[in-house]
């Protein structure tokens, strides 16, 4: 990973908001920057450079794993560090301090401003590593597919898994423990399998419900592989797929390859959204479908963009998002196909295997 180039771009996005230095509270984006994973952890930035505060803990660990920064081992919170930091770093004008709001709390806020009392502005800076982090550079869309490519391979075991009588846990449970078997740090959220009248549930996490003898079983799933997250939905149906239930299928796959044909540089986040919501429109459904048609995904499992009504970020190449409408009939069914792609320059490419045919167990 280029940390030095990803703060020299930083370096400009600063200058454009007329910032002297950000201060880096969240984690993921202090690991974007200098690669930093551990727990406790700021970076300061400026034209000057980068440095990250850490704790004892992670003396050696940032060693190992930081570049293009200072590290400063504190012995209190690293954030408090860094600001005593600046405290001392006597400057005759006013200086202009980003801070990530989301990440910083209306406590730690206070303590700053007592920290750095005259000459120091505090200004809730805009996402601009957020911004940055949307379009990704080879070797993470290499970790990003290899992500993927694991969780291909749980699928596979969720299909010989899911039969009736079986708890959705039990389904969870095995994906997990090959999961971790084939070396992920872990699952990028809580698996979701949602079984017959659950498939209803949007985000249905696995339960001690036992699978019905027919019905949709709604398995969304994704691992974290050398910080890279993947996300994936298929659903299943158990015994014989009633009419409705084909319709719905059909429907939402439409409504997804629509979404998906829609992906490509200078489109809109909302258009892609509006392409999965016009088909299912079509076939009645539009009503059940109650959530994004996507989301960016890398080092976290939600990025930015989001692919939903009135979002006006243009797609750029690099671009990783998911393509996951869905129709739930409250108390019924319901269904989610979910791939992650790619931009590109010309459109996109589906980074998710295995076909979406109606796979009946
Ligand atoms: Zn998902
Ligand atoms: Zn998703």
């Amino acid at each position: 990973m280029d940390h030095s180039d990803r703060q020299r771009r930083l370096h400009a996005a600063l200058a454009e908001h007329k910032l002297d230095w950000l201060l880096v509270t969240h984690l993921p984006n202090i690991r974007y920057l200098c690669g930093f994973t551990g727990s406790a952890g700021t970076v300061l930035i400026s034209e000057r450079g980068a440095t990250l505060f850490t704790d004892g803990r992670y003396r050696t660990q940032a060693r190992a794993e930081v570049s293009g920064a200072r590290i400063i081992i504190a012995r209190k919170s690293p954030t408090l560090a860094a600001a005593e930091f600046l405290a001392a770093s006597r400057s005759r004008t006013t200086q202009r301090l980003g801070l990530e709001p989301h990440s910083v709390t209306v406590g730690q806020r206070e303590q700053l401003s007592a920290i750095l009392k005259r000459k120091w502005k505090l200004i809730s800076a805009p996402p601009l590593i957020e911004r940055a982090r949307m379009v990704k550079d080879r070797e993470e869309i290499r970790r990003i597919r290899a992500a993927i490519k694991m969780g291909a391979a749980l699928f596979q075991i969720a299909r010989k898994k899911i039969r009736p009588g079986v708890k959705e846990v039990e389904v969870a449970a095995a994906m997990e423990y090959e999961a971790r078997r084939a070396g992920a740090e872990g699952m990028s959220f809580s698996t979701i399998i949602a079984a017959g009248k659950r498939s209803a549930v949007v985000h249905g996490r696995a339960s001690e419900v036992r699978i019905p003898r027919r019905g949709f079983v709604v398995c969304d799933f994704g691992v974290i592989l050398a910080g890279y997250c993947s996300d994936r939905t298929r659903t299943v149906h158990v015994g014989r797929p009633t009419h409705d239930a084909r319709h719905i299928y059909q429907a939402v796959l439409e409504a997804q390859q629509a979404a998906i044909a829609q992906v490509r540089p200078g489109v809109t986040a909302a258009s892609v959204d509006a392409a999965a919501r016009k088909t299912l429109r079509k076939h009645g459904l539009d009503r059940y479908f109650s959530h994004s048609t996507g989301h960016g995904l890398g080092l976290e499992i939600h990025e930015a963009p989001r692919l939903a009504a009135g979002q006006t970020q243009q797609l750029q190449p690099g671009m990783v998002i998911t393509i996951e409408p869905g129709a739930y009939i409250p108390g019924k069914q319901g269904v989610r196909i979910e791939d992650v792609v790619v931009v590109t320059s010309a459109g996109c490419e589906v980074l998710t295997p295995t076909d979406k045919e109606l796979i009946v167990v």
